[in-house]
């Protein structure tokens, strides 16, 4: 019974609920899609300082390279290794994250390459 498309028999109140359904479905794709479009936006307008750099990457916590996409959560920075956790940025001494070492740890080991 129910589902998608069977609408025979003309039950109203059925089509309403899908109907509403369906349209928080929509609303909730907008909403993720405007907020994505904000942070690509942010990004466009720190980067894109000298180098041809493209203008749509994150500049990486560690190593400063312009190497992450906005739209990639936790991405691994191809250039250093150090994975774009959030907590870890904000928190440069944490081990509270997905990298194994801290920030500050990192950016030294990356220094003394
Ligand atoms: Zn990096």
């Amino acid at each position: 019974m129910g589902g998608r498309g069977s609408y025979a028999g003309g039950d109203s109140r059925q089509l309403t609920i899908e109907y509403l359904s369906t349209k928080a479905e929509v609303q909730a794709i907008i909403a993720e899609s405007d907020e994505l479009r904000a942070t690509q936006t942010a990004a466009m307008s720190n980067a894109g300082s000298a180098e041809g750099i493209p203008l749509a990457m994150f500049q990486c916590a560690c190593c400063e390279q312009y190497t992450l996409h906005p739209a990639i959560e936790s991405e691994q920075c191809v250039v250093c290794g150090w994975v774009n956790d959030s907590f870890q940025n904000a928190h440069p001494d944490s081990l509270q994250g997905q990298n194994a070492i801290t920030l500050n740890i990192a950016r030294r080991q990356w220094n003394v390459r």
